[in-house]
């Protein structure tokens, strides 16, 4: 056996991960580009300082202030309000969904999204040992629910992943799916990835409403999106409470720190100042997308804070062009796509400038 003597089916993989490069205008994860007030700064700095002093101890392995916080904050999102007993937070909305698989996948089980979808899911299932099928979604990116229910009805997968909005597409599903797809999925899990939930446009509810009707929906959200603390690595979900239980099964023990339970909830205080930018953000996006439409690019709908754009016969020629201008995008998606993360006003015009340039150059 060649050293070191990884399971075969990692042998010579990369790791997941967008290029973090040193540029001037950065586009390429999806972050929120307005960063925390001094206030902001100072009321977490003075609550870290506060966990600081009891650091010798662990921290408290359920997180209780922390669950109540977040369950405060999702009942805005739904009339039968969430309690405590329906949260759990982890270190990101991507360990959140890996300890998903790890309670409810497992060899001889299956998972299953529907393509193009974020790529992080298929390596939950790899990571888990869980077979991995994958659906195709529509031209347009949305989801054709008749042929999603029978591929559900037909594979019988232990979980569902839906996110919505989609990465990298931006599409939301319509208010109709999840109830429809919970029913397909038996005794699976349909999990709701809302990690860009906050950007969606008026109208579209978000899946928490649909709680009580569905004993097998989980949603999951992040602070690293909309709530920008990408930094923080704090992301939670909101299901029935047997399945917070069937994950404290598989969950490390402690594991979300002191630290980071007490600069959460200092963020959770600032809500209305970290979530403030959202609008500002949504009209930036929608003015994004038709910019590039007047281009005579394709966009798909955006319910995201990033646009798909394209289709180029070299999409690494563009990607490299913006980033010889200083702007790093995202090279994902279907072949021939791009994604750009919808930054601050000057950031955009400095995207749009760049992309003028390099598309002036016939790449
Ligand atoms: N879901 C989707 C659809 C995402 O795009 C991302 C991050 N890019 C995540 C989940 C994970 O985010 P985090 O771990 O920062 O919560």
């Amino acid at each position: 056996m060649s050293f070191p003597p990884i399971r075969e089916e990692l042998r010579g993989l990369q790791p997941y991960g967008a290029p973090q490069l040193d540029v001037p205008v950065q586009l390429n994860t999806n972050e929120n580009p307005y960063g925390p007030s001094a206030a902001c700064a100072d009321d977490i700095a003075a609550s870290v300082r506060a966990a600081a002093l009891t650091l010798n101890r662990y921290p408290d392995r359920e997180h209780v202030e922390l669950r109540t916080a977040l369950a405060a904050y999702l009942s805005r999102d739904t009339p039968h309000g969430v309690t405590t007993e329906q949260v759990w937070a982890a270190n990101g909305s991507n360990e959140v969904m890996l300890q998903l698989l790890q309670a409810f996948g497992g060899p001889g089980r299956t998972a299953m999204s529907f393509a193009p979808t974020y790529s992080m899911y298929p390596e939950y299932a790899r990571d888990t040992s869980t077979a991995w099928v994958q659906g195709r979604r529509a031209d347009d990116f949305s989801l054709d629910l008749d042929a999603a229910r029978e591929a559900i009805e037909r594979e019988q997968p232990s979980v569902v992943l839906l996110p919505s909005p989609n990465n990298p597409t931006g599409t939301a599903l319509p208010p109709e799916a999840v109830g429809l797809l919970c029913k397909a999925a038996g005794d699976g899990l349909v999990v709701v990835d809302e990690a860009y939930g906050e950007f969606r446009r008026a109208g579209v509810p978000s899946a928490v409403e649909l709680l009580p009707t569905h004993r097998n929906l989980v949603v999951t959200r992040t602070m690293s999106k909309a709530f920008a603390a990408a930094g923080l690595r704090l992301g939670y979900l909101a299901a029935d409470p047997a399945i917070c239980d069937a994950i404290r099964v598989v969950r490390l023990p402690y594991h979300l720190s002191a630290v980071t339970q007490a600069t959460a909830l200092a963020a959770l205080r600032h809500a209305p100042e970290l979530l403030g930018k959202v609008d500002e953000l949504r009209v930036e996006r929608d003015a994004t997308v038709s910019w590039l439409r007047e281009q005579g690019l394709t966009v798909a709908d955006s319910d995201a804070n990033f646009a798909l754009f394209g289709t180029f016969e070299d999409r690494h020629a563009v990607w490299q062009g913006l980033l010889d201008r200083g702007v790093l995008i995202r090279e994902v998606g279907p072949d021939g796509w791009l994604r750009v993360s919808i930054g601050t006003p000057d950031e955009m015009m400095s995207f749009k400038q760049a992309m003028a340039e390099t598309l002036q150059m016939e790449v």
